[in-house]
């Protein structure tokens, strides 16, 4: 007779996953939560349309953070759960399209106003800073640095200015808002929405002085148009640690803070990340 191994029952457990919130959007994050799974080193892998997704362990939990791309075609996906012990579970999900507001906007006269030149410059300088910002990559990996909720970046609550996602049209040039402007006086206190290391900190043609802390797992908070900033590239900062102050420095109308989070390496609104991740 054949002595049993709990190893195996434990394993046969049925596991399933499960999406929140259920309607995926382009430019929208998700959590994806594994039911029937205890221990993290069973899992082989996690996959969104081909695509590898960090998995954490949380409050109990096995679950795993997505980013949606702004420019996915809408459509049904799968999410693929493959096991260690072989087996894989996949389940069809579909992502929607997100409605996108454009607004004529102007250069604005400290920039060179509505000139063909001005419209130049913004162009070049623009893709000259994306490419600052996409050499940014996660550089802990699969380590996870931030841990419970995320906070606010600024005191008090927050007073949304601009929202991500619409597009700004100026003259022929169409630029996507790839995050969300608070109100902030000039000099205002920004946090660290959670704990992780400061990868860029620098001042950009367009961005103005910018802050970028990695979180881990491939999450990462981005402070922009700030006045003064108060940390280093390398360096490693807690939740709440006072890291900058909010301003008006490069392509800006005014005093605010802009706030952008990437999950995965794609900006998605940060306001859908705060309802997901941030105070209860
Ligand atoms: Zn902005």
């Amino acid at each position: 007779m054949e002595a049993e191994k709990p190893g195996i029952v434990s394993a046969v457990e049925p596991v399933s996953l499960s999406v929140f919130p259920t309607a995926l959007i382009q430019g929208e994050p998700a959590r994806i939560t594994l039911d029937g799974i205890s221990d993290i080193s069973n899992i082989e892998s996690l996959a969104l349309d081909g695509k590898p997704l960090a998995v954490f362990a949380d409050e109990g939990k096995v679950a795993a953070l997505v980013g949606i791309d702004f420019h996915k075609k809408p459509g049904s996906y799968p999410i693929v759960l493959t096991l260690k012990d072989g087996r894989k579970i996949e389940e069809e999900f579909e992502i929607g399209q997100r409605v996108v507001a454009t607004e004529e906007f102007d250069i604005p006269e400290q920039l060179g106003g509505n000139t063909p030149q001005a419209e130049h410059e913004l162009t070049s300088t623009l893709s000259r800073d994306a490419a600052i910002l996409n050499s940014v990559t996660t550089i802990i990996g699969p380590e996870r640095l931030w841990s419970g909720e995320f906070r606010l970046p600024l005191d008090g609550s927050l007073t949304v200015t601009d929202t991500y996602g619409y597009k700004r049209q100026t003259g022929s040039v169409s630029l996507s808002h790839q995050g969300t402007d608070f109100r902030a006086a000039e000099g205002t206190s920004v946090y660290a929405m959670n704990s992780g290391k400061v990868v860029l900190a620098q001042s950009l043609r367009n961005f103005g002085n910018t802050v970028i802390i990695d979180h881990g797992l491939g999450i990462m908070t981005m402070y922009m148009h700030l006045s003064e900033i108060g940390v280093e590239a390398g360096d490693n900062v807690g939740k709440g640690d006072p890291v900058a102050k909010s301003g008006n420095t490069g392509y800006s109308l005014g005093p605010h803070l802009h706030l952008s989070v990437r999950i995965g390496g794609f900006s998605i609104d940060p306001m859908k990340f705060l309802e997901l991740m941030g105070p209860k």
